[in-house]
């Protein structure tokens, strides 16, 4: 099964934690990483002051089933440090499934394709950047991206976070 998840991480050494989990999905007997999307920064979204973003895309391929990734995931943001304290507020590491094998699922633990996916510029560049020509309710990943704006979105690598 071919899937696509995000990455995000706003607290703590985001560069080791994602860095951590890459490699954690790598040395993974259940999931094969296909590629991973250059690194973005992106403005946080939420309640009060909290640090930028660090986003990505990557592709997996495996035979769990969709509820099966997301046990993974969530055992790796729970490795990462995650609390789940305040809705929307800052995490160590944020893991979302995007898109599982044209699968449309809707049950309390999980909705693919992800919701709320096709209006964020930072799960959409970098998924535009690895597989632009995947079609998401009928459009292409990179068009449903190139008609998001954000003017802060930026690569990573050009301007870290010290
Ligand atoms: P969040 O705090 O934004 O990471 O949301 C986590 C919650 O969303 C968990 O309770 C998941 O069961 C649920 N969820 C629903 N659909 C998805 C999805 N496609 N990927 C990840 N989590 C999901």
């Amino acid at each position: 099964m071919q899937a696509f998840i995000s990455f995000g991480s706003n607290l703590g050494d985001q560069v080791s934690l994602v860095e951590s989990a890459i490699d954690a999905l790598r040395n993974s007997d259940s999931v094969d990483v296909m590629a991973v999307s250059p690194w973005y920064r992106s403005k946080a979204v939420g309640p009060g002051q909290q640090s930028d973003y660090l986003n990505g895309v990557i592709e997996l391929d495996t035979a769990l089933s969709g509820h099966e990734l997301l046990d993974l995931l969530q055992a790796l943001e729970l490795d990462h440090g995650r609390e789940r304290i305040i809705r929307w507020g800052s995490r160590t590491l944020d893991l979302d499934i995007l898109f599982f094998d044209n699968q449309h699922l809707s049950t309390e633990r999980l909705i693919v394709p992800h919701p709320r996916c096709t209006e964020r510029p930072f799960v959409m560049q970098p998924w535009a950047d690895i597989a632009g020509d995947l079609i998401l309710d009928d459009k292409k990943v990179a068009d449903i991206a190139a008609e998001l704006t954000d003017d802060q979105l930026c690569l990573w690598q050009d301007n870290p976070i010290d």
